[in-house]
């Protein structure tokens, strides 16, 4: 008979372990409390203009080799755009081109980085001594200090800090430099810049992620077996001979299970746990994750305000400007909204993300938005003739765990102490941050437990981008 596996969560980590258990032969049941799967991933609709709008413009990096490989299987990398270059705007508003050379790491992007035009060339020199820093394996004193203490130690001028390394990595780990250890820094310059000329590529969906995640995985799923179960909330794991037996959902009813993986954030899991695991010494560092913020302010126009698809702005509140319309997600009307007095069927809809958006908190929404305005209109004057018809404002609280030095010692592994308990998330050991990668890889690998559990040996979690010849010789990586 087969094993009866049960997922609790159908964010990323959850959606990836069962894609590769389904993917196997062994069909899972994934109970989701909300309404739709892709949690921090996911969509809502917007009434105002009738469309599924994501909670936030997701993009990922072309080092992100699981959650390709998740697409991929399951017929979802089609609805990446891959970016050929990215378009940095600098505090002057110049816009600079950035795009990989046809060379091997790392000389791919000595080119692009040369021709930034808001750093001074004595700031390039500092910046590429701070990488080959970077790039050397991290020191106990680099564990102990926060990346801001690195760099000045590593003699960075504060336009390289505030012009080239806060803009990246504010980004990547959703940061300030103050809370952000060594180890992660380096792990986005090795990955995405370094060590393979693939890396740093950005792909960003071209529909909404609810049609990914929603629509066309689920079916994905649901044809191959599994059963998802939504708006079906779990309140705590029923243990029986120190094995997990089954859960309890919020309706009283129990689904028992042989296999489980709880598949929830940091800020939820210890909720469902049974008390005896609660205060187990593997799992004390799950209270002491903190959580750090990312808002996105949604904006429709009726006109362009600029043809770019998408913006890095350099030493600005607005850290991406993201063309919805160009890149192909922004609108899609429903028949009740393109009669509607509001009409929004022809206007041009553009994303910001602020990550790190603890210095949002408090501030009136109009205040954002003026400040926003203001920004958008200083860069493209187009947006000053452009009439604002709606906009929107979201901000995940606990939008990922802040990579603050000795974070990964907090983080346990997939294996929970009950053999037949997996606990996946982008907060469990990855070795990656907070990221839909990571999640994926958290997934990957709890699946990987189970399928060892069930006397499968095989190998989910997908390698690395390999490291060039050249990258491995100039930084030993
Ligand atoms: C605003 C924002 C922007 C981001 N931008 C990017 C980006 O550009 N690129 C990138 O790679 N990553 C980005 N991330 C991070 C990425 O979204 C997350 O790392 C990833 O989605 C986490 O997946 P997860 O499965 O670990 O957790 P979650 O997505 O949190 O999934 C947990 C699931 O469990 C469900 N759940 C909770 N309680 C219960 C219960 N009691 N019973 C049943 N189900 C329950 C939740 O509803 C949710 O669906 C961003 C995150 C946010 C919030």
């Amino acid at each position: 008979m087969s094993p009866r596996i049960l997922i609790v969560g159908g964010g990323l980590a959850g959606l990836a372990s069962a894609v590769a258990l389904t993917d196997r032969g062994f069909p899972c049941t994934l109970l989701e409390s909300r309404p739709r799967l892709g949690g921090r991933a996911s969509s809502f609709r917007d009434p105002t203009s009738d469309t599924e709008i994501d909670n936030c413009q997701h993009v990922t990096l072309g080092c992100c080799t699981n959650f390709r490989h998740f697409c991929q299987t399951t017929g979802l990398a089609d609805y990446f755009q891959r970016e050929p270059a990215l378009f940095f705007v600098g505090p002057e508003g110049k816009t600079d081109r950035f795009a990989a050379d046809p060379l091997p790491a790392p000389l791919h992007l000595v080119r692009a980085f040369a021709r930034l035009s808001y750093l001074s060339w004595s700031d390039k020199i500092a910046l590429a001594r701070g990488l080959k820093a970077l790039a050397r394996p991290v020191s106990a004193q680099d564990e102990s200090e926060p990346f801001s203490e690195w760099l000045r130690r590593h003699h960075q001028t504060e336009a390289t800090i505030q012009r080239f390394w806060l803009v990246v990595l504010v980004s990547a780990l959703s940061e300030s430099l103050e809370r952000i250890s060594v180890g992660h820094a380096r792990k986005v310059f090795v990955d995405a810049f370094l060590a393979h000329r693939d890396g740093w590529y950005v792909d960003i969906p071209s529909v909404p992620l609810e049609e990914l995640y929603g629509g066309r995985l689920t079916n994905w799923l649901t044809s191959r077996g599994t059963e998802i179960r939504l708006q079906t909330s779990v309140e705590q794991i029923e243990m029986a001979d120190d094995r997990a037996s089954g859960v309890r959902l919020a309706s009283h009813e129990i689904v028992s299970t042989d296999e489980l993986i709880v598949a929830l954030p940091f800020f939820r899991v210890l909720t469902v746990l049974p008390s005896s695991l609660k205060s187990h010494p593997d799992l004390a560092g799950i209270e002491q994750l903190e959580p750090a913020p990312i808002s996105s302010i949604h904006l429709w126009f009726d006109r362009p305000i600029t043809e770019l698809r998408h913006a890095v702005l350099v030493d600005r509140v607005c850290q991406w400007v993201f063309n919805r319309t160009a890149i192909g997600a922004g609108h899609r009307p429903t028949a009740e909204s393109a009669t509607t007095e509001n009409n929004l069927d022809s206007a041009h809809y553009y994303q910001i993300v602020i990550s790190a958006s603890h210095h949002l908190a408090g501030r009136s929404k109009d205040d954002i938005l003026n400040d926003v305005l203001i920004e958008l209109q200083a860069i493209w004057p187009a947006t000053k003739q452009a009439k604002l018809l709606h906009s929107r404002q979201v901000t995940e609280h606990r939008a990922v765990f802040s990579p603050v030095p000795g974070v990964d010692s907090l983080r346990p592994t997939q294996q929970s102490p009950v053999a037949n308990l997996q606990l996946t998330g982008d907060w469990t050991q990855t070795g990656w941050p907070a990221t839909m990668e990571g999640a994926v890889r958290s997934g990957y690998l709890a699946a990987s437990n189970v399928l060892r559990r069930l006397g499968q040996n095989d190998t989910v979690l997908q390698s690395n981008l390999p490291t060039s010849l050249l990258s491995r010789w100039m930084f030993g990586l």
